[in-house]
Parts: structure tokens; sequence; C-alpha cells
């Protein structure tokens, strides 16, 4: 029985992760929940699943949740310090870290200093600090195992493999909802247009971000960390169909490449399995109905948010943070109707360029540059 922390559970990520574990009642037990501000929710996830811990960072719904689980024998917890309570829950064996954006990066921490197997979906934790990170995860024994299907796909790719044999990585991406719009309409395009994934449903952020290509690139990022590849062996490849989730290219030119539908639970049951794997009765590929799988080059002219992020990794220290702070921050005014699409990616490059450089960042540094970068957004915008 594999005892689960899980991080953000109202989310994508999150109801998808309670999707799988109530698949196997006999290997997953739930210790603790987590939420921002879902009380409806939570409530109902902590009667189906009965944690020990819930915990929810809104005061109000906080107060609304403590009360409606009155009747049970629940911690219902909220404060910064009480989530790092549950990301180091004394039972917990696995945390899933899928809170959204920089939020996630001290919880995923403080679960790795206790010792916890991360099941990783918060890509932003390696983006901002991968290096202390992964450093951390290695002295304290811990497996991060990615729930990006990307990542997913390369790790599983690597199992019996060693990083020397690597020749290149190989991230697909959808090419998401403008792939076939012309760069002059991008400018014009709407919320609702930029939210119509075409093969995954996932949380606002990252669906603005699939639209961008800025999730694309921190993919990247997130593998430069995840795998130890610079990001000149890194490429990334146009495929509409979501099959291929990604692909290792070795040294003896042999392409390992992991497929499957477009069904996030697949990389989350994995990382809970790990190594195993689970029978479960998940869609088969019916390889008819996808007869034709094509790859195309992405348009980084129309698409900039992908070479920011080669930059910002190219110039290292505290750049990948401060792209990342800006790039929330745009989405969110994007999302708020007060920046056009195609000003996204404007706003993360001119923040990166604006942000004080510095090296090799500590925590405390990175944290600090988030804070800056957020401020620099915010005038950018303001300016606009
Ligand atoms: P969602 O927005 O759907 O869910 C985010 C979760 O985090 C919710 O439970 C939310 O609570 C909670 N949350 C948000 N902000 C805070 C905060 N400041 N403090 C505490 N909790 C917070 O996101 P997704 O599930 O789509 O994504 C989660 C992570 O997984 C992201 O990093 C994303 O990049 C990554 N990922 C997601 C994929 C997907 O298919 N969705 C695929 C690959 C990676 P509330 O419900 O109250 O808002
Ligand atoms: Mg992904």
């Amino acid at each position: 029985m594999k005892h689960i922390s899980i991080l953000g559970s109202t989310g994508s990520i999150g109801t998808q992760t309670l999707e799988v574990i109530k698949l196997f009642p006999n290997h997953f037990n739930v210790v603790a929940l987590s939420t921002n501000s879902n009380a409806a929710l939570i409530i109902e996830q902590a009667r189906t699943f009965q944690p020990e811990l819930v915990h929810v960072s809104s005061h109000e719904a906080f107060l609304e949740v403590k009360s409606a689980l009155s009747d049970m024998d629940i911690d219902i917890l909220h404060g910064s310090e009480d989530l790092s309570a549950l990301a180091t829950h004394k039972k917990a064996d696995i945390v899933m870290s899928a809170i959204v954006g920089f939020a996630g990066l001290q919880p995923t921490m403080d679960a790795i200093e206790a010792g916890k197997d991360i099941a990783l979906a918060n890509k932003e934790t390696l983006v901002v600090a991968g290096d202390i990170v992964m450093q951390l995860a290695t002295e304290k024994n811990v497996n991060i195992i990615p729930v990006d299907s990307e990542h997913s796909a390369i790790f599983q790719s690597m199992q019996g493999e060693n990083y020397d044999r690597i020749r290149r990585l190989i991230l697909t991406a959808s090419g998401g909802p403008f792939r076939n719009t012309k760069i002059k309409q991008l400018n014009s395009v709407t919320l609702k247009d930029a939210l119509k994934h075409p093969n995954w449903n996932m949380g606002n952020k990252i669906t603005i971000d699939s639209a961008t290509m800025m999730n694309k690139g921190l993919e990247v990022i997130e593998a430069y960390h995840l795998f130890k590849i610079p990001p000149f062996k890194i490429d990334v490849v146009i495929h509409p169909q979501s099959i291929i989730h990604s692909m290792v290219e070795f040294k003896d030119s042999s392409i390992k490449a992991q497929m499957g539908l477009p069904d996030m639970r697949v990389p989350i049951q994995y990382a809970l399995t790990y190594p195993d794997r689970l029978k479960n009765t998940f869609p088969e590929l019916n390889f008819e109905a996808f007869n034709q799988l094509t790859f195309e080059r992405p348009d980084t002219e129309k698409f900039p948010a992908l070479n920011i992020a080669y930059e910002a990794i190219r110039r290292g220290g505290n750049s990948p943070c401060s792209i990342n702070a800006a790039n929330e921050v745009a989405v969110g005014a994007f999302i708020d109707g007060k920046l056009k699409f195609t000003q996204i990616a404007a706003i993360v490059e001119k923040t990166m360029e604006t942000t004080d450089f510095c090296v090799n960042p500590r925590l405390s540094e990175l944290i600090e540059t988030d804070r800056e970068a957020r401020t620099i957004a915010h005038e950018l915008i303001a300016k606009l």
C-alpha cells in the first residue's frame, strides 16, 4: 500500500490523480489533500477519500471547509507552514506535486527535504530552481518521477539505459490551438480561442502556455534538469496528433518513443506505480484511427516563447526563474483581458532582460528574483 499526499488535488492533475487512486483501492491510500480555494470540491474529495489532513490556502474557503467537515476526524490546515506539514506528513510515501506555478516550489522542496518521493507535475519547480531541487533530491536519495507526459515518455524510454548513451531528446508538441493560425491573426485571438486546446483538457495556465508554446520552452528546461542533457541536445518537433509523447535518440541512432492516447491518467499512474505497472481499462489506441502521424518544425517566428526559454537556459543563473515569473504575470493579465496574446512573449523577454542577473542563485535569491521579475512584468504591462 502506497500512501500519497496530493498538493493541488482540486486541479486538473489533482482530480485525475484521485481518479487513478480510486481504481486501485488495494494499492493506494490518500493521506492528505490540498486546494487553493475550491471548498466544495475538496469537501467532496475529503468525504470520499478520508485523508488525515486537508489544506486550504484561502482563508474564506478554509473556514467553510472546517465547518463542513467538523463531523470527520480530519485536520483542516491553513497557512504556508501548514502546507509544508502536508508535504512532509510522516505517513506519505510519495507526494504528488500538482499545484500550478511558483507556489508549488516550496512545498515540493519541503517534501524532498523530508525524503519523500515526488511525482512531479509542477514543472515550474524545476524551471525556477532545477539545480537546487535536483541536488537536494540526490542528497536525500529521493526519486523525482515526472508526470508531464513528455518527460514521463523520456523517463520510460530511459529504463534500462543511462544518460551517456543519449544523442538527443526529442520533445513532441501538439502545436496548440493556433498551429494553423496566420501570424497576423494572432494579434486578435481571444481567451476563449486560446483555451481551446486540440488534444488535452488542462488547467488554464498550462493551456495558455501551450497556445504560446511557452509550455514547450518550460519543458525544455524541465528536461535539461531531469535528464542532465544540455539544451542544444533537446529538440522540439510538432506532432499534432499527440500520440508519440516524446522520444530519446541514442548514440547508435536508435530511437525509442513512448506512445499512447493523450490521457494524463497514464503518466500519473506510471508515476504512482513506478517501477511497476498495474492493469487498467483506459481506452486502447486504435492505430487505424490514427493512420497518419505527422511531424513539423515549430514556427519560432509565430511562437517566440520557445526561443526565449532556450535563451534563458543559455544565460543560466536566475534567468529561467525570471521568465517563469514574468510568464505567470503575463498569462494572468491575458486571462484578465489586460494583455493581448502576442504581448505575452514580449513581456517575458523584456522582463528577463531587465531582471538583475545572478550567476549561481541560492533559493532565497530565487525567491527575490521571482518577486523582482513579477514587479517588472506588472510595470511593463501597466505602461502598455
Ligand atoms: P490547475 O489550475 O487545474 O490546478 C492547480 C491546483 O493547484 C488546484 O488544486 C489549485 O487550487 C491549486 N493552487 C493554485 N494556486 C495555488 C496556490 N497559490 N497555493 C496553493 N494551491 C494552489 O492546474 P493543472 O492541474 O493543470 O496543473 C498543475 C501543474 O501540473 C502545473 O504546474 C502544470 O504545468 C502541470 N502539468 C499539468 C498538466 C495537465 O494536463 N493539466 C500536464 C502536465 C503538467 P484551486 O482548485 O482552488 O484553484
Ligand atoms: Mg507536457
